[in-house]
């Protein structure tokens, strides 16, 4: 009912591209990191970057049910790492860009104070080229979960960034990144609701073929029950997306309701992904079970892109509390 035959065409499109260009590499991509200057190349190639971003820029000028399709679709890759990236870029480091500012290849979106004085009007955002004199990565940082991805801190010295790499008005970077902010945990929410689904129906399987004293571990009771209630919040999850999805349409101000959903969907996703390794018993602690992955990968959900607590702030004030 969302979706019609053209977006049914395309994550058609994308679902193959994960099955062929993405899953059968993800285990190998844990160990050395994903190459993805290489994917998304191909992932622009073949039209899936740039969705809603002008045509005149290189973007397809679609609607944000193509996006909800994309990032749903990514949802499907085995762990958070690739997905998380590939977000970054269509959700995180462009949409203020398109929204303000002109293009630029190899760039980071860096928001960086412009005066000393206080308040929201201080800051600018920049375009800034990784060639620039000054600037360094830190070595790749170790971290729980999200192997496939690589972090890095990132070190600016001394640089000099030309004018015309601001985006936008001078003093504006602030506003402009907490609008930007909404599109970056919008990304988590179509991609969460059907990670939360395959986690459900492989631990479902699962307990389907593991016979316990006799019987197979489905037949509990009390295991059926928790993987529905997750079910049930989770249906809760994708409708408020959808109504995300309409509102952002209808071109209304999403703040509150994202903010509700990036809460419901961290704290959903890391406790089906402990519940499920609970069900899998000794065998989901292992590294060789997918489960495991997803139990590392998911605790980041609630941290990035604004703690649990900052959107709790961010409803509370909204509500006027
Ligand atoms: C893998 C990874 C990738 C990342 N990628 C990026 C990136 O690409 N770009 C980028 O800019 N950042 C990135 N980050 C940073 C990330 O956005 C921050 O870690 C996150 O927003 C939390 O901020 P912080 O770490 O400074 O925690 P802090 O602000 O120090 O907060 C620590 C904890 O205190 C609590 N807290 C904070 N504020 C409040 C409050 N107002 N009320 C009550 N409790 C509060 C929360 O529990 C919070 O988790 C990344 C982080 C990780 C781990």
């Amino acid at each position: 009912m969302y979706f019609d035959e053209t977006h049914e065409a395309f994550r058609a499109s994308l679902r193959k591209f994960v099955d062929n260009e993405i899953n059968p590499y993800i285990d190998e991509w844990e160990e050395t990191t994903a190459p993805l200057h290489m994917l998304f190349k191909k992932m622009g190639d073949l039209g899936f970057l740039g969705i809603r971003y002008d045509p005149a820029y290189g973007g397809q000028g679609l609607d944000y049910w193509f996006e909800t399709v994309l990032l749903e679709e990514i949802g499907r890759i085995k762990g958070l790492g690739v997905a998380t990236a590939i977000a970054v870029q269509t959700n995180m480091a462009t949409p203020a860009i398109a929204e303000f500012g002109s293009t630029q290849a190899d760039f980071l979106t860096l928001l960086a104070r412009t005066s000393d004085e206080p308040g929201y009007h201080s800051f600018g955002l920049f375009v800034v080229p990784t060639k620039l004199p000054g600037f360094n990565v830190s070595k790749k940082l170790s971290k729980l979960g999200l192997h496939s991805s690589d972090t890095a801190e990132l070190f600016f010295d001394d640089m000099k960034i030309p004018a015309e790499n601001l985006i936008g008005e001078e003093r504006e970077g602030f506003i402009y990144q907490m609008k930007q902010f909404q599109h970056e945990r919008f990304a988590v929410l179509p991609g969460i609701h059907v990670c939360v689904r395959e986690m459900v129906d492989a631990t479902a399987d699962y307990l389907r073929q593991r016979v316990v004293f006799g019987k197979p571990l489905i037949t509990k009771q009390v295991l059926r029950h928790r993987l529905a209630g997750w079910l049930m919040r989770n249906e809760a999850l994708k409708q408020l997306t959808y109504h995300i999805v309409r509102l952002k349409t209808a071109g209304l101000d999403v703040t509150r309701e994202v903010s509700m959903a990036k809460v419901l969907a961290g704290q959903l996703v890391a406790e089906v992904a402990s519940g499920c390794m609970q069900m899998y018993g000794g065998i989901g602690f292992m590294n060789e079970t997918l489960i495991s992955r997803y139990y590392r990968d998911s605790r980041i959900m609630s941290i990035g892109a604004g703690a649990d607590e900052v959107m709790y702030e961010v409803v509370a004030r909204l509500e006027g509390f």
